[in-house]
């Protein structure tokens, strides 16, 4: 079996006037991805994702990756992260690069477990949980003057057990905003904030102290990715669990903040580490440090699914059950047809429990006409 084709996909969807929504960075309007499809002489069909613009991801894969991809047995996929630090040379640890090798990982992966008619799930070293903690991803900042009660009391009447806000607007708004969303998820829900990387170490202990009284689960991205020192810093002051990842890429990118215990969870995102294989060689990273591993989702539904499927794997080393610490995935609660259209049977996380699907590969199966329906060029 051989990949004779592959398709770069980007998909874009603009919402309305007014209706940006984002973090303390700012707002934006558009939601946009790129999907890979992969196709075997076989005529099998894997899907990946890779999160970055649509025309980088297409000038990355064709100018880096086609000529080795296209006559590849899927069932070496593990080469294709192995080989992306030494060809291209030099550059293999960007973004871009590892966005791409994410897709291409992923649509391997979905044909391997479609060739063994198994999820991916148990082909990563095999099941760990049949059923997963989504968290409602809301309470964003909006464009338009929005009451901040009201997308968590939406996530509480679909039966979310734990919900992650957008903070770091200052002190007295993260205040605010934590107090009410604890308020209304109750004492016994999750809540995690997120700061994106908004703060510098000093504004984030002071945020990070005054909020620590609300049981905060995990505090994300308190000063941006690159501030390492940064996020020593804070380690050393602040007593809320750190997280961080979803803006970096690849396996010695994570090994930093590993080895130095720089985080206590780290977040990869499936269409940006590196794909499942990188992902796999981030979580056995972190089991060496113990630090835990909880995958970053901002995706449309075929990174969501590779999240769900990597999710479904990963070691709960060293809890034991006498300790819950749910694994918790990510459902972002804003509006955006790419995590709703494009499946046949979309995820559905209301109810407090998400089911890992348990059919071949990526267990999805994707609306191509909807796909069409979003793609631009
Ligand atoms: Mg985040």
């Amino acid at each position: 079996m051989e990949i004779v084709h592959l398709d770069v996909i980007p998909l874009s969807h603009t919402l309305p006037e007014g209706e940006g929504v984002g973090d303390a960075r700012g707002f934006g309007r558009e939601r946009a991805t790129t999907l890979l499809r992969a196709e075997t002489d076989t005529g099998r069909v894997g899907w990946g994702e890779t999160f970055v613009p649509g025309r980088i991801a297409k000038a990355t894969i064709e100018e880096l990756f086609r000529d080795d991809v296209v006559g590849m047995d899927p069932f070496d996929v593990e080469s294709l992260a192995d080989r992306s630090y030494t060809d291209p040379y030099h550059f293999g640890e960007s973004v871009f690069v590892q966005s791409a090798v994410s897709a291409l990982d992923v649509a391997c992966w979905d044909i391997i477990g479609q060739e063994v008619g198994r999820p991916i799930h148990r082909l990563l070293g095999g099941r760990k949980r049949e059923t997963l903690t989504p968290y409602a991803s809301t309470m964003y900042f909006t464009e338009a003057d929005r009451d901040i009660a009201e997308p968590i009391e939406r996530a509480v009447e679909e039966g979310f057990t734990a919900a992650k806000i957008k903070i770091g607007n200052g002190v007295e708004d993260d205040v605010r905003r934590v107090r009410t969303a604890r308020e209304i998820l109750g004492d016994d829900a999750t809540l995690m904030v997120d700061v994106n990387g908004n703060y510098r170490p000093e504004q984030a202990v002071r945020t990070a102290t005054a909020i620590a009284e609300y049981d905060i689960g995990w505090m994300e991205e308190p000063v941006p990715p690159e501030n390492l020192s940064g996020y020593r810093e804070l380690k050393r002051s602040v007593d809320i669990p750190i997280a961080a990842g979803e803006a970096h890429y690849g396996r010695f990118e994570f090994k930093r903040l590993i080895d130095d215990r720089l985080v206590d969870i780290v977040q990869p995102n499936l269409a940006r580490c590196g794909g499942l294989s990188e992902a796999r060689t981030i979580a056995k990273l972190a089991t060496t440090e113990n630090v835990g591993v909880r995958p970053h989702i901002w995706n449309s539904a075929v990174g969501l699914a590779a999240a769900v499927q990597f999710a479904a794997s990963v070691s709960d080393y060293p809890h034991t059950r006498n300790v819950p610490d749910p694994m918790v995935v990510e459902f972002d609660r804003s509006e955006n047809p790419l995590r709703e259209e494009l499946l046949e049977d979309p995820f559905d996380p209301t109810g407090g429990v998400l089911d890992v699907p348990q059919g071949p590969g990526l267990g999805i199966e994707v609306d191509e006409e909807a796909v069409e329906r979003y793609r631009v060029e």
